[in-house]
C-alpha cells in the first residue's frame, strides 16, 4: 500500500444479497462471541490490561437484556498513572519520526479493513447503529487511519524558506506537543475514537484514549488495533471510565498538553475552563481542540424539487435516530411550498421503518441509552403543551426507541428550536421570502451544517455568502462528511478547532518551531573527541 495515493474506503453495498448473507453471518459471530465473554473493555496501561473494581455491562440498546461485553472502568488514580506512563513513553514515539509513525498508523486502518464487518457488526449491537450507518462508521475510521498518514508525511521534512540575510538558512519543523487526551463521544464511536487518536499519535503525541462510557467495547477493538500495528505500549494508553469521574483528573492534569474533545456543549465548555488553569510545575497552555453540537437547518425553497428535498430532510433528521452532530433538526420552508411539504413530509417520516438495528431494513433505530430514552419522552411530552405537533409515529416498546416526531410553525424563540435535541424530533418553520430564511437558519449559537434545497442559482450562490455553516451543503442531505473530500468541523458554540478530514486538521497536534542559522562563519572550531 502506497501511503502517499489516499483513497476513501468504499462502502459495502447491501443491495447485494451474498453482502447481506456476509452481513447477516458476521452479526451472528459477534453475537455468539459475545455469548462467551470475549468482548470486554479495560484499562490498558504501559501495555498492561488492567482490571478494576467498578464493572458494568455493555447493553444492546435495541434490546436491552441482551449484554455484549463487561466494562472495567478506571478511577482517578488509574487516570493519574496513566498520564505518568506516558510521560515516560513520549521521547522514544517522538523519535520515531512522522515517516514511520506514519507507516504504523496506515497499518492499524489495514488491520481495521481486514475485520471491518465485525467492527460494524458489533457498532450495530453495542450503539444501535442500524447497518449502513455502522459500516460507514468503520470506513471513515479506515479513511482517518489513511488520510492523517498520508498528511504526517507531509511534515516530516523541514521546509527550507528564504533568506532575508545574505547567508542566513532558515527552517521551518513540526515537533510533537507533548502528552494528549483524547475524549471522544458514542455516537460515532470508532470513526470519531479513531480519527481523534490516530491524529495525535501520527504526530508524535504520547496520547491517552478515554472513550464514551456507552460504547466502551468498540473503542477497546480500536485499542487493540494500534496496539497490534505498533503503537508502542509506553506512548498509547486506553482508558474506559466515567467521564465526570476521570474527566476532570485527565483535563486538569499539568502534565497533559493537549485535549482533544468531541461531545456535548456543556462538558466541552467545561474543558476549556478546567484546561485553562496553569497547574502545580506547568509551564505550558494547554492547546484545546473542541468539536460541539449543532442545530442544524435546511431550507426548502418555493422552487426546490420536493421530492428531493423530502428525501434529503429524512435522511438528515432521522438517520441514526437524529444523533448525529451534523443531524437537521430545523426546517424552514418558503410559505408557498409550506403547507404541500409539511404534509408530504409527516407521510413519508410516517412510513420509515422503526425497528431494531440489526434488522437490515432498519431505518431508524433506537436511542443510545435509557437516560436519552427518559430524556426525549419527557422533552417532546412538555413541549407538546405549547407546540403544535403534526407527527408521532409508532415504534417498538423493548428497547430505548422513541417516536419519530415532527412539530410545525415553531417559533424561532421556543426552545425546541434552540436547543440540541439529538434525537428524531424535528422543527418545521414557514418564512416569508428566502432572505427571512436564511436570517431564521443563522439566528442559532451554532453554526454547524446547514442545507438548502432550491433550483434558483440566485439563491444558492446567495446562500454559499450568507449561510453560517461550517458545512453547506445544496441539493443534497446534510449529514456524512467523507474524509478528505468534505472536511467536517463548525464554528460559533459547535467548537473550535480545524476541521477533521482537512488538510490542517494535523497542525493541530504539532508545535512548529523556526530555526535560523547565520552560515557566515568566522572559523570553525575544531569538534573535541
Ligand atoms: P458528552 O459530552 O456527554 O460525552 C462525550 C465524552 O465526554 C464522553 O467520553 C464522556 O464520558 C466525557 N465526559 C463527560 N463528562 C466529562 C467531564 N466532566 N470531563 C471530561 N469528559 C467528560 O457527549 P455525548 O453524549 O457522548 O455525545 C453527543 C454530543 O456530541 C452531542 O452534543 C453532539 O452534537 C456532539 N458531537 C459533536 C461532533 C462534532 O464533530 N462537532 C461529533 C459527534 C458528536
Amino acid at each position: 500500500m502506497n501511503i502517499a495515493e489516499f483513497r476513501n474506503e468504499p462502502p459495502i453495498d447491501f443491495s447485494l444479497p451474498e453482502e447481506r448473507e456476509q452481513f447477516l453471518l458476521a452479526l451472528e459471530q459477534v453475537r455468539e462471541k459475545a455469548r462467551v465473554g470475549e468482548y470486554s473493555a479495560a484499562p490498558i496501561i504501559g501495555g498492561e490490561l488492567l482490571s478494576t473494581a467498578k464493572v458494568a455491562k455493555s447493553e444492546n440498546p435495541s434490546n436491552p437484556e441482551e449484554s455484549i461485553g463487561k466494562v472495567h472502568f478506571a478511577d482517578e488514580a488509574l487516570a493519574l498513572q496513566a498520564i505518568t506512563s506516558l510521560q515516560g513513553g513520549l521521547e522514544e514515539w517522538e523519535a520515531l519520526g512522522f515517516q514511520r509513525r506514519a507507516e504504523i498508523i496506515a497499518y492499524a486502518g489495514e488491520l481495521m479493513r481486514q475485520k471491518r464487518r465485525e467492527l460494524a457488526a458489533l457498532m450495530v449491537l453495542e450503539a444501535g447503529k442500524p447497518w449502513g450507518e455502522a459500516d460507514a462508521d468503520v470506513c471513515e475510521a479506515i479513511d482517518f487511519c489513511d488520510y492523517y498518514a498520508k498528511c504526517a508525511l507531509g511534515l516530516s521534512t523541514p521546509t527550507h524558506l528564504m533568506p532575508y540575510l545574505n547567508g542566513e538558512l532558515n527552517h521551518y519543523s513540526y515537533s510533537a506537543r507533548g502528552v494528549a487526551v483524547v475524549i471522544s463521544p458514542w455516537n460515532f464511536p470508532l470513526a470519531i475514537a479513531t480519527g481523534m487518536t490516530v491524529a495525535s499519535l501520527v504526530c508524535g503525541n504520547a496520547t491517552v484514549l478515554k472513550p464514551a462510557e456507552q460504547t466502551s467495547l468498540i473503542a477497546a477493538e480500536l485499542a487493540t488495533i494500534l496496539r497490534e500495528a505498533g503503537v508502542h505500549d509506553s506512548a498509547f494508553s486506553f482508558l474506559p471510565g466515567i467521564g465526570e469521574e476521570i474527566g476532570p483528573v485527565l483535563v486538569g492534569h499539568p502534565g497533559v498538553h493537549l485535549l482533544c474533545f468531541t461531545g456535548s456543549r456543556a462538558v466541552g465548555l467545561e474543558i476549556l475552563q478546567r484546561s485553562a488553569v496553569v497547574g502545580e510545575g506547568q509551564r505550558h497552555i494547554k492547546k484545546v481542540i473542541l468539536e460541539l453540537g449543532g442545530k442544524n437547518a435546511i431550507i426548502v425553497d418555493d422552487d426546490a424539487d420536493i421530492d428531493d428535498a423530502i428525501k434529503g430532510v429524512l435522511y438528515s433528521a432521522f438517520g441514526f435516530a437524529g444523533q448525529k452532530c451534523s443531524a437537521c433538526s430545523r426546517v424552514i420552508v418558503l410559505q408557498d411550498a409550506y403547507e404541500r411539504f409539511v404534509e408530504r413530509l409527516c407521510q413519508a417520516a410516517n412510513d420509515l421503518i422503526i425497528a431494531p438495528a440489526e434488522q437490515p431494513e432498519t431505518f431508524v433505530g433506537p436511542l443510545i441509552d435509557q437516560e436519552s430514552q427518559q430524556r426525549v419522552l419527557n422533552l417532546v411530552r412538555e413541549r407538546q403543551n405549547s407546540l403544535s405537533l403534526a407527527l408521532s409515529s409508532e415504534c417498538p416498546d423493548t428497547g430505548y426507541f422513541v417516536p419519530i416526531t415532527i412539530f410545525r410553525d415553531v417559533p424561532a424563540d421556543d426552545p425546541l428550536w434552540r436547543e440540541e435535541a439529538f434525537a428524531p424530533v424535528l422543527c418545521v418553520a414557514p418564512a416569508t421570502s428566502f432572505e427571512e430564511a436564511l436570517q431564521m437558519a443563522n439566528d442559532s449559537d451554532y453554526a454547524l451544517t446547514g442545507g438548502v434545497f432550491s433550483r434558483s442559482p440566485s439563491h444558492l450562490a446567495q446562500a454559499r455568502r450568507e449561510l453560517q455553516v461550517g458545512n453547506l451543503y445544496l441539493n443534497r442531505s446534510i449529514t456524512g462528511a467523507i474524509v478528505g473530500r468534505q472536511p467536517f468541523g463548525g464554528f460559533r458554540l459547535s467548537g473550535v478547532g480545524s476541521k477533521a478530514g482537512g488538510a490542517d486538521y494535523l497542525l493541530q497536534f504539532v508545535e512548529p518551531r523556526s530555526i535560523t542559522e547565520n552560515t557566515m562563519r568566522k572559523g570553525f572550531t575544531p569538534e573535541l573527541a
